[in-house]
């Protein structure tokens, strides 16, 4: 494709986050549906070529696990990314839409993770670096891809300028500044199959959601699946999820996350990851063993003691989720 800005046609919003919005978009001349990346660049002309450079690796990403890249352009101020649009968006749409996702398909969820994690590093040596829900897709053929890695370090830190907020996923040594390792990616698809299977993010516990006096406290509230308030001076914008609130959340250096009458900061999250025990595939005897156990292995807060992707391929749960006949496309029907 030779991707210009005056060939695509805006469609739909599919969502914003904290690099910039998606849109659904046709290329009119071949009527190819997309997706459409828009992120802001506060940078030099010279960083802007240097991203849009780097961004032609993913030409060469090939993998029924890995979202299709079609092109990128700047469209100053932005540098804009078209990618294969999924009809079934992310992951974190589809749990908040229908609910906590059967076991079979978060099986299902790993497998593909770990087959695409797999081929970027062994492939290319790419290390995805922003595993969670919303940059897992899904489509009505039922394919399960991810989608947003770290491709490109110039783009990478043109963001982590602005970038205040959903480092929520990040493993106990990247919060501490070590070394980003295939790893950390096994880490945050941990934190994930959790949400995805619980219907909700991990550090909140559901059985105690009465007792909100206690700060230091994360049970029972802290949920991106649960509407919460920014507490921004001034303190008004409401909602997670509206654009408005994501420029807010960039801008602000001491944000802090409200749900149901408890707050927390970003700060004490980190820290909580940091110091408490990793969260857990529970309660237990919900979910079969294998699944467990999986989780656990993402989970261990010692990278050393945490499996690779390689490694976690070979789990019974996995081998098991390769061979099982559960039917992606017709669940795919059901939403
Ligand atoms: P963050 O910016 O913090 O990574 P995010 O992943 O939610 O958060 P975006 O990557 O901007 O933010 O994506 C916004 C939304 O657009 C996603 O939640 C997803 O639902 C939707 N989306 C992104 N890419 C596609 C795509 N290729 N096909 C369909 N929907 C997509
Ligand atoms: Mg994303």
């Amino acid at each position: 494709y030779d991707l210009k800005d005056e060939d695509l046609k805006d469609l739909q919003e599919l969502g914003a986050g904290n690099g910039g919005s998606v849109k659904k978009v046709e290329h009119v001349p071949t009527h190819t549906l997309m997706a459409k990346k828009i992120v802001l660049i506060d940078a030099k002309p010279s960083v802007r070529k240097q991203i849009l450079r780097e961004l032609q690796i993913m030409h060469n990403c090939h993998s029924d696990y890995i979202i299709s890249f079609y092109g990128a352009f700047l469209s100053d101020p932005n540098i804009c990314i078209c990618m294969e649009f999924a009809d079934k968006g992310s992951l974190d749409g589809i749990y908040k839409r229908i609910g906590a996702i059967d076991i079979d398909v978060v099986s299902k969820v790993a497998l593909a993770v770990l087959e695409g994690l797999t081929y970027l590093y062994d492939v290319h040596r790419i290390i995805h670096r922003d595993i969670k829900p919303s940059n897992i897709l899904f489509n009505s053929k039922g394919q399960i891809k991810i989608c947003d890695f770290g491709v490109s370090g110039e783009l990478i830190n043109s963001i982590a300028d602005t970038f205040v907020g959903t480092s929520t996923y990040m493993s106990p040594e990247r919060i501490q500044g070590a070394q980003y390792t295939v790893k950390s990616d096994v880490w945050s698809l941990g934190i994930s199959l959790i949400e995805l299977a619980l219907g909700r993010f991990p550090f909140s516990d559901s059985s105690s959601d009465d007792d909100d006096s206690d700060l230091s406290d994360f049970e029972g509230t802290l949920s991106p699946s649960k509407p919460m308030t920014l507490s921004l001076p001034p303190p008004k914008s409401k909602g997670l999820d509206t654009k408005e609130s994501k420029r807010n959340k960039r801008k602000s250096k001491g944000v802090s996350l409200q749900g149901g009458g408890m707050t927390m900061s970003i700060l004490e999250l980190l820290q909580h990851i940091v110091n408490e025990p990793a969260p857990r595939l529970t309660p237990e005897g919900r979910f079969p063993k294998m699944a467990e156990d999986f989780v656990y292995g993402c989970l261990m807060k010692d990278p050393d003691q945490r499996k690779t992707p390689k490694d976690l391929l070979q789990h019974e749960w996995i081998v098991h989720a390769r061979e099982t006949s559960f039917d992606l496309e017709a669940w795919a029907g059901t939403f």
